[in-house]
């Protein structure tokens, strides 16, 4: 069979490339060895926020940035040419202070505002009651932030695909590419398990952590793991009203629009193994501990997935070196609902002639490949912290 464009890996990051590939023209195949949306993009808490806990400026930050106003944009075209709903909601937000730690960071936070969005303000204790009665009286005070966007992701998955479908975009789920076909330097396609081969004038690898094996046929190691992410979905419905997002620095509490509480999440470095464990559920109710009702409601659901992290937590993307025809979208890391459709725009760009602009440059994919058997290189941009809730940013 024969695609202009296969992607490897429908994630969010194959299906968002595989919307953009479509609307500027090219015919493009995604294949996925599951279903769509089955790993980590299959996640609850989805929100889309800004890079800011100490980095509110850098290449990083303005990716964020202009990933929010993307998505943001593009989400009712997708929903339109989809009809599904990606469940996008705007909560406000409370950052709590559990310990002289956190309460320290906020305090600078508050002082500096470009770490903070126009309308954030800080919370003594004595007004966190009036907030919420549900809050612990514990906690030593917080920044509340205006309004922070999330959606549903696994529905974004489907909505993205669809959407690319509509434009002729083609779907081969339970498809697991094991090899690249070549000619010399060239890539010209890719091998199924069950020995179905697929030629293309070129191959997106964005099969997150399990992309390994793939840019090994190129000769290449690349410096990507598995974090894994906990999520605990609680039913709240008739028992609990959430009107905003608490987040803390271990973690977050958002309620969705099905009448559901996410509780998450754990960041682990546990291999490839990705099963829910009681260590990361006590985790998850340290969270959940800063308002204490939340312990008792039932637990209708657990998530785990696995975050594809670089060393410096930030894409890697674009061609890979001594090759034609084959490029990364890999490395999205905690924060890829909020980069990858802006990512996939980019990449477009790249692979249409067309120059991305500064937001594309400093995320080459080169950065973390290093030839078989040679030390890793280091990577030259500040790491991002660890966690997806980078909370007072310009979300407003
Ligand atoms: C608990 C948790 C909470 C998170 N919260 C947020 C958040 O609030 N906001 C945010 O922006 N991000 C968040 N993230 C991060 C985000 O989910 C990830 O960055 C994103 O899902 C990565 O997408 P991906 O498409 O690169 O990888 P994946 O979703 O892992 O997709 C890879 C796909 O490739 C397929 N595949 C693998 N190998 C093969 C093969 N050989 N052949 C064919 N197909 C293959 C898999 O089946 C899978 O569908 C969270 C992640 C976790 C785990």
């Amino acid at each position: 069979m024969r695609a202009d464009i296969i992607i490897v890996g429908a994630g969010i990051a194959g299906a968002s490339l595989a919307y953009h590939l479509s609307l500027a023209g090219h015919k493009v195949t995604l294949l996925d060895r599951q279903t769509p949306g089955s790993e980590a993009s299959g996640g609850y808490a989805g929100l889309l926020t800004t890079v800011a806990d100490g980095q509110a400026a850098g290449p990083y930050a303005d990716l964020s940035r202009a990933a929010l106003a993307a998505t943001l944009s593009i989400i009712p075209e997708l929903e339109e040419r989809s009809g599904h709903t990606v469940e996008l909601q705007s909560t406000p937000l409370i950052r709590v202070a559990t310990n002289d730690s956190s309460l320290a960071l906020l305090h600078a936070y508050s002082q500096k505002p470009d770490f903070m969005c126009p309308r954030s303000r800080w919370v003594e204790p004595s007004e966190l009651h009036a907030l919420s009665p549900e809050l612990s009286p514990r906690l030593l005070g917080a920044i509340v932030a205006p309004e922070v966007y999330h959606l549903m992701p696994s529905r974004l998955v489907a909505a993205t695909i669809a959407a690319a479908q509509t434009l002729g975009a083609t779907l081969e789920t339970h498809t697991e590419i094991v090899r690249l076909l070549r000619d010399k330097t060239r890539i010209t396609g890719v091998i199924a398990n069950h020995g179905e081969q697929w030629s293309a004038a070129h191959v997106i690898i964005a099969n997150g952590v399990w992309s390994h094996d793939l840019i090994a046929d190129l000769g290449f190691e690349l410096a990507l793991r598995p974090v894994r992410g906990q999520l605990a979905v609680l039913d709240s419905t008739h028992r609990f009203d959430l009107p905003f997002i608490v987040t803390l620095d271990r973690g977050y509490i958002v309620p969705k629009l099905s009448g559901k509480i996410v509780v998450g999440a754990t960041h682990e470095d546990a291999g490839f193994e990705k099963c829910v464990t009681l260590n990361g559920m006590l985790h998850l109710s340290r969270v959940a501990a800063v308002m204490p009702r939340l312990l008792g409601l039932p637990v209708a659901e657990t998530f785990v997935g696995l975050r594809p992290m670089s060393e410096d937590g930030m894409p890697l993307l674009g061609k890979v070196p001594g090759y034609q025809g084959v490029s990364l979208a890999l490395g999205y890391g905690q924060h890829g609902v909020l980069l990858a459709n802006i990512c996939a725009a980019l990449t477009t760009q790249d692979l249409d002639g067309n120059d991305p602009g500064p937001l594309w440059s400093p995320f080459q994919a080169v950065r973390a490949l290093s030839p078989m058997g040679q030390e890793k290189k280091l990577a030259k941009l500040p790491h991002v912290p660890l966690s997806d809730n980078h909370v007072l940013g310009d979300a407003s």
